[in-house]
């Protein structure tokens, strides 16, 4: 089963895609071991990549130090180099080697400066609020629902030491793009989640704010990721405007493997581990073949090696 029905199309992107030589990235979290979900993103990322001419950079979100483990990139290392999903950019000798751009632990400076460059432009405040807190002002929000934060500490302003936490203020507007797969989406961020958090209070860089400094940073153009981001993708080119990015990157969000009873495919369950499918005696092709299935990218499961993606979407 696959959370939506639209469908990839070759002909829209080879006309919404640049020419050639634009770049797209693979960012996991090392939270846990890949799965078949992850395998669907690397179809996605390198088969497009593969069929229009796109460079493929790695990049290892880490950014959440408490759920991050070094084994962890270390396998997903591993497992994309046994798949035969190579990057064209940040080599897995890189990351092997010690501290590199590509990873987020090691990139605190450029997110430092970015924070900087929003302070200057007076939309960063220290936040003193709690989850818990927000929820008592907003109410209860429905399961997978976020809480939209309700602006407490800019209307009241706390001293900068209170808290290592940061938010940035977003004008409240109405923010559009085209999905390549999706089609026209707005999104209305002031509304949706309020001030984005950058960093929280224990100093940890956000996911909203990584992701946005590194894109921008790392030249990509094209972002290809699962639906589950969808709801982020209004928050993040706000920010990247206000970081100055002069034009925004395209985005495909795709389908996602889900259980016949709607449950996401979680590395939590860590049911569908590619370890595990490989030690139970799977080639790299019969995985491949079976997450473009279950995508909806093959009607009838077949073994696909990684050098033979850019069939699934040419
Ligand atoms: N690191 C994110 C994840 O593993 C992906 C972020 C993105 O593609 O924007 O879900």
């Amino acid at each position: 089963m696959t959370s939506s029905h639209a469908r990839v199309t070759g002909t829209l992107l080879e006309r919404r895609l640049p020419a050639s030589g634009w770049r797209t990235r693979f960012a996991p979290a090392p939270t846990g071991f890949l799965h078949l979900g992850h395998l669907v993103n690397a179809i996605h990322v390198w088969g497009i990549a593969r069929a229009f001419g796109g460079r493929v950079l790695l990049r290892v979100e880490d950014h959440d130090l408490t759920r991050c483990k070094p084994e962890y990139e270390a396998a997903l290392l591993d497992d994309l180099e046994w798949l035969g999903f190579l990057p064209d950019e940040a080599s897995f000798a890189e990351f092997r080697a010690g501290a590199t751009p590509h990873r987020q632990s090691d990139n605190s400076d450029a997110y430092a400066r970015a924070l900087v460059r929003l302070e200057a432009l007076g939309r960063v405040y220290p936040c003193t609020c709690s989850r818990r807190d927000v929820l008592q002002v907003v109410g209860t929000v429905a399961p997978g629902e976020e809480p939209c934060y309700p602006g407490t500490c800019r209307r009241t302003p706390r001293p900068a030491d209170s808290t290592r936490a940061r938010r940035v203020h977003l004008d409240d507007e109405v923010v559009t793009f085209d999905d390549l797969r999706l089609g026209p989406q707005q999104q209305r961020p002031a509304l949706q989640c309020g001030d984005v958090l950058v960093r929280d209070r224990f100093g940890h860089w956000t996911y909203q704010f990584g992701v946005v400094v590194d894109d921008m940073a790392q030249g990509v153009d094209v972002v290809i990721r699962g639906e589950d981001l969808l709801s982020s993708t209004g928050r993040q080119l706000l920010l990247g405007r206000l970081l100055g990015r002069q034009a925004p990157p395209l985005f495909l969000h795709h389908t996602l493997l889900v259980h016949p009873d709607g449950r996401k495919l979680s590395k939590a369950a860590a049911d569908t581990s590619l370890r595990e499918l490989r030690a139970g005696g799977a080639t790299a092709a019969q995985l491949i073949g079976e997450a473009a299935q279950r995508a909806g990218l093959l009607a009838v499961p077949r073994a696909i090696p990684a050098d033979a993606v850019a069939d699934l979407f040419a």
